[in-house]
């Protein structure tokens, strides 16, 4: 016996927006894919944490999956995959196309680094009994959320002899953490005074790296030189190496289930390796394409793609004009008819703080994949606003290969905004439009994403280059 729809129901179904949560649109085999997705996402996050990481990562995946280095001027056939590494800090993954490069490539593009804490060049001093490390914060961070929390310090340190060496320290079971401190509440009365954006300021952000002396009563700074001592023990290093050096404090817990129901993931870095490791996995996975499949994994995005790593730079342009002399096609022929998937996370909406968002143009975890035709701030100033043609185009592309996805918006009007690359992309003249997984507490020690909505920007990025 079936029931028959009212009219209006009927209608309603037709005519009208249907939102539903993603896990109510899905079957539990869909449930298990996503989680079985994410265990491999959890382990990218605890083993890549800088943006040198990613790609020391990305690159061990690529090989593994059949990826060989990219040489210049080297003509590739069809279905032939390669990387190029960008500096240690960016990486290009290509899988060439069936189609003629005439008709453009299929782009991917994520950003790697994600905002922490950078050691100045001259981080290390002594004060009151301690030593301590001097950072600079890079990206947007709220600074009193990077106290009183275990830290890790990474990155490299190039020596006066010009050999560098790799740091890590704070990820292994035996190591130890370091911490930044901050006032106890029976003495903070000045402090709690403090506006939000103030109540940790920028120079307080000081590292505490070590409390024992070096015996030695002729020495004035003798807790700096037992830490300087270790350091030269474990890294062969003087203190001037910090002038060439990039040091990276970071958080050093590791990627957690959150939830009773392990429905979400809690991490560092999610932004933008939420992005990044499904692009990742969509070009390995990617066999012999229409159209020749790009992912970018770029560095700097948290700091405006500034510099040779930075999709501000012509990395990009590069690769694709070599590309197009390996067919003999002018190089802006590739680039004007190529499309790209900016892929960045987004505010998720956030169940305490609701006013910041428009309930109507919000995304919600679980909700799938989300699709931000427009960023930028105070009337969507600096962003790329992508065209009505493209965005038809990649819902049509999401709805065909069953990807659940919603949209997106960056918080209420004028409350504040953000960019992404997808402004450089577009300068390019390549068309683009931002898609990605929403974020709670984005920028934070602990960002917060759906297992769902994770593996749905695994299916709509395969879907979108294959
Ligand atoms: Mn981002
Ligand atoms: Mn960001």
């Amino acid at each position: 016996m079936s029931e028959e729809k009212s009219a209006g129901k009927a209608l309603e179904e037709k005519l009208l927006t249907q939102k539903k949560n993603g896990l109510l649109k899905t079957d539990a085999a869909e449930t298990e894919r996503a989680d079985a997705f994410c265990e491999g996402y959890m382990k990218f996050l605890d083993d890549a944490k800088t943006e040198r990481e990613a790609v020391t990562a990305s690159v061990a995946l690529a090989e593994a999956n059949g990826f060989t280095p990219y040489e210049f001027g080297k003509v590739y056939r069809a279905g032939e995959k390669v990387y190029l590494n960008v500096r240690g800090k960016s990486l290009i993954l290509a899988v060439i196309g069936k189609n003629s490069l005439e008709n453009g490539v299929r782009l991917l593009a994520a950003h790697i680094d994600s905002p922490r804490l950078d050691l100045k060049q001259h981080p290390l001093y002594e004060t009151s009994e301690f030593a301590l490390l001097k950072t600079h914060y890079y990206g947007g961070v709220r600074k009193y959320q990077w106290v009183t929390i275990p830290l890790a310090l990474h990155g490299v340190i190039y020596k006066a002899d010009g050999s560098g060496v790799t740091v890590n320290i704070g990820e292994d079971d035996s190591d130890p953490v370091f911490t930044i401190t901050d006032l106890l509440p029976h003495l903070a009365q000045e402090q709690s005074k403090r506006t939000l954006a103030d109540g940790i300021k920028g120079e307080e952000l000081n590292v505490l790296i070590g409390s024992r002396p070096f015996r030695d009563d002729d020495v004035s700074e003798k807790i700096k030189l037992n830490v300087m001592k270790i350091l030269n023990e474990k890294y062969g290093i003087t203190e001037d190496d910090f002038v060439s050096a990039e040091l990276e404090i970071v958080p050093a817990f590791k990627a957690k289930n959150v939830g009773l129901d392990c429905g979400l993931i809690g991490a560092y870095g999610q932004d933008d390796r939420v992005c990044a490791y499904p692009a990742l996995e969509a070009i390995l996975d990617c066999d012999n394409p229409e159209y020749t499949a790009v992912a970018v994994l770029t560095d700097k995005e948290e700091i405006g793609s500034v510099g040779p790593t930075g999709l501000n730079s012509d990395y990009l342009r590069h690769f694709l004009e070599s590309l197009a002399d390996m067919q003999d096609v002018p190089a802006y022929t590739v680039i004007r008819n190529s499309k790209c998937l900016s892929a960045d996370v987004t505010a998720a909406f956030d169940p305490t703080f609701t006013d910041v968002h428009d309930p109507k143009n919000a995304s919600y975890c679980n909700y799938g994949l989300a699709m931000c035709k427009f960023t930028g701030s105070r009337g969507k100033s600096g962003c790329n606003d992508a065209s009505a043609e493209f965005v038809s185009q990649v819902r049509r592309v999401f709805d065909e290969n069953g990807v659940i996805w919603q949209t997106t918006e960056l918080g209420r009007v004028d409350l504040g905004g953000g960019g992404t690359v997808a402004a450089y992309i577009g300068n390019m003249d390549i068309e683009v439009v931002d898609v990605g997984v929403p974020v709670l507490c984005m920028h934070s020690p602990f960002e917060v994403t759906s297992k769902l909505d994770v593996y749905m920007a695994y299916k709509g990025f395969s879907a979108f280059i294959k």
